[in-house]
């Protein structure tokens, strides 16, 4: 039991706020019967939340970069691949190699995502609203941004063209 670290009501700790997506500080707000951890209150936003540890915030770009990257390779063996292929031979006639940096291959990602949407179909970005995958949005701070992921609680991923962002969707209304 010695090496449990043992939490008391009302103490500070370090967590990650999932309102806030950063590392903040925190008080305990409950804990189980065994001593463990259970809510805990962000001392920024002040949201009551399940505790979670401090995220490697680095970790997680990587992790997004990986995302994307797995998104882009499904998207060149889909239906349009022989079309994006004949377009990719061009351009590696210009540029005699691919690039296969991780940002070329989301700004391409982006670009193909992006190119033939009706700006009928493109939704604001409202953070009260649900999205789900490869809908292309507006977002007055990113621009245009395609959703590549959906399945997080009141959360998604969304490629912009320089960027991979998690936005809030689904957020309730509190007034
Ligand atoms: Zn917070």
């Amino acid at each position: 039991m010695s090496d449990n670290p043992s939490y008391k009501l009302g103490q500070f700790i370090d967590i990650y706020c999932r309102y806030c997506r950063l590392n903040l500080d925190a008080v305990v707000a409950s804990m189980n019967p065994d001593g463990t951890l259970a809510k805990v209150q962000c001392r920024t936003c002040m949201h009551f939340q399940d505790f979670k540890p401090p995220a490697d915030l680095q970790e997680k770009h990587r992790k997004l970069v990986e995302k994307a990257m797995k998104i882009a390779e499904k998207h060149t063996r889909g239906p349009a691949a022989a079309e994006a292929k004949a377009k990719k031979d061009a351009a590696a006639a210009k540029t005699s190699a691919a690039d296969l940096r991780p940002e070329a291959v989301m700004r391409r990602l982006w670009d193909e995502a992006t190119a033939n949407v009706s700006p009928m179909k493109m939704k604001v970005y409202d953070k009260h609203r649900s999205y789900h995958k490869d809908d292309v949005i507006t977002h007055k701070v990113h621009g245009l941004g395609v959703v590549v992921r959906d399945d997080v609680e009141y959360s998604m991923t969304v490629l912009f063209r320089d960027q991979v962002v998690e936005l809030d969707c689904d957020q309730p209304r509190e007034d």
